[in-house]
């Protein structure tokens, strides 16, 4: 393929840049911005590092191309992706997804989870990811396999993407002999526990269970991501047991809400006070509107008028940090995906109604899901940090939505090509 860059050993790139995501260049404080908030600038590196930016001010030769740092995908699930064909959901609903999980499930094996994961890594490494957190189910036959799977691809990929795996397992699984060995496994691998807290759980067991698990995980010092109020019904019902448990404990662990879908159906006021208590207990969330949109709300013969989504501005507003993800990647929640961060903000946009010209609107994609994930890197463009781009074939943010672009990643000032991969990979040829 001929690449869209035309150097070949350049330390250099010329090219429109978001302003936001430039920190401390003070060389570049006259520099124009256009409307849509992007910047013409001149970025040299050396030795895989950024040395210099200094603003392009002639205006008779401005770039062609817009930058972005190499970005995160903060939710996924890469053991089950590519199940789709196989495992299909034809009617969409968020039951049937379930049952088709569950006999695909009993047909895991580590060959197969290893395929699918390392399709999944391939492709997002193509399309810019740098990072990515994804569950992992964790329980029956073949869950401790899948785990292992991931964790040993995780350190032959850790060099290219930075992959954090979490247990996904029934919540009360964490308060079992087997469930306590798992945590302390997963613990010891730097992952993090998850689990699922749907909103009908209202009752002690639920919270019991919850409560539990937050205590194994603050012995462990092991972060958690629950998948909680993932549903159009009981508004923020897993929320409150969270935040009722949070304040009959002393937890330190950093804790994720994934979802959070049905938090946006309480009455303003309630809403805005328990976005508070996500913020003082310093909970992220991660939104993840392609799903939702796809599962919930549904009914069988009328187009939802619910959105039940995360409240990514509320929560912003009260300080939150909101990240958001794909989650699922052509497997039977959501038949679509394929770890592309661009067409993820692309299909995002009118599904949040947040742009990437406004700060709130980048950082989920950017800045916000970096610092979910607790990377070294927040993904800000200064003297010091990575030279790693993604370097789209778009002049500006519309044109780059619009019809998603052809691309080049750079990894540490390099052209990323297939001498990168790890040598294990069977997935060279389909570079
Ligand atoms: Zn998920």
């Amino acid at each position: 393929m001929k690449s869209i860059l035309d150097f070949a050993d350049q330390n250099y790139l010329e090219a429109w840049f978001p302003r936001g995501l430039i920190v401390n260049g003070t060389d570049i404080l006259s520099v124009s911005t256009s409307a849509e908030g992007l910047c013409p600038l001149r970025v040299i590196w050396e030795k895989g590092k950024i040395i210099r930016i200094k603003p392009i001010d002639n205006t008779n030769n401005l770039p062609t191309k817009l930058v972005l740092p190499r970005l995160v995908e903060p939710h996924s699930h890469i053991d089950k992706a590519f199940t789709w064909s196989a495992f299909p959901n034809l009617k969409g609903t968020y039951a049937e997804s379930l049952e088709s999980n569950l006999a695909e499930h009993k047909t895991r094996t580590p060959q197969v989870v290893r395929y699918r994961a390392e399709k999944a890594l391939f492709l997002a490494l193509k399309n810019g990811l740098r990072a990515i957190r994804s569950h992992v189910d964790a329980f029956g036959p073949s869950g401790g396999e899948s785990l292992q799977t991931l964790f040993d691809l995780r350190s032959e990929w850790k060099t290219l993407i930075d992959l954090q795996c979490i247990a996904l397992v029934p919540l009360e699984y964490w308060d079992t002999t087997e469930g306590r060995l798992l945590a302390g496994r997963v613990a010891a691998e730097g992952g993090l526990l998850g689990g699922v807290l749907l909103s009908e759980f209202k009752d002690e067991k639920s919270y019991s269970s919850l409560s539990k698990l937050l205590i194994l995980a603050n012995q462990l010092d092991c972060g958690i991501d629950l998948h909680i109020d993932e549903t159009d019904k009981f508004p923020a019902a897993g929320l409150k047991q969270l935040i009722r448990a949070l304040d009959h404990l002393q937890i330190k662990i950093p804790i994720t809400c994934s979802h959070l879908s049905s938090m946006s159906l309480l009455p303003q006021s309630e809403l805005a006070r328990l976005a508070e208590a996500i913020s003082s207990y310093e909970i992220n969330v991660i939104a993840l509107p392609l799903t939702n949109s796809w599962l919930l709300g549904r009914q069988l013969n009328e187009t939802s008028i619910i959105r039940p989504l995360a409240p990514i501005k509320q929560l912003q507003k009260a300080g939150v940090t909101v990240a958001i993800g794909g989650d699922n990647i052509q497997d039977p929640w959501f038949p679509l995906g394929g770890l592309d961060p661009i067409s993820l903000m692309a299909f995002s946009m009118p599904l949040t109604q947040l742009a990437p010209w406004h700060r709130l609107g980048l950082s989920p994609f950017t800045t916000s899901a970096a610092n979910v994930l607790k990377l070294d890197w927040d993904g800000t463009i200064q003297v010091g940090s990575p030279a790693d781009f993604i370097v789209l074939d778009a002049s500006n943010w519309v044109e780059a939505l619009s019809i998603i672009p052809s691309r080049e990643v750079l990894i540490e000032g390099n052209l990323l090509d297939k001498t990168m991969l790890p040598n294990r990979t069977t997935l060279k040829d389909l570079y």
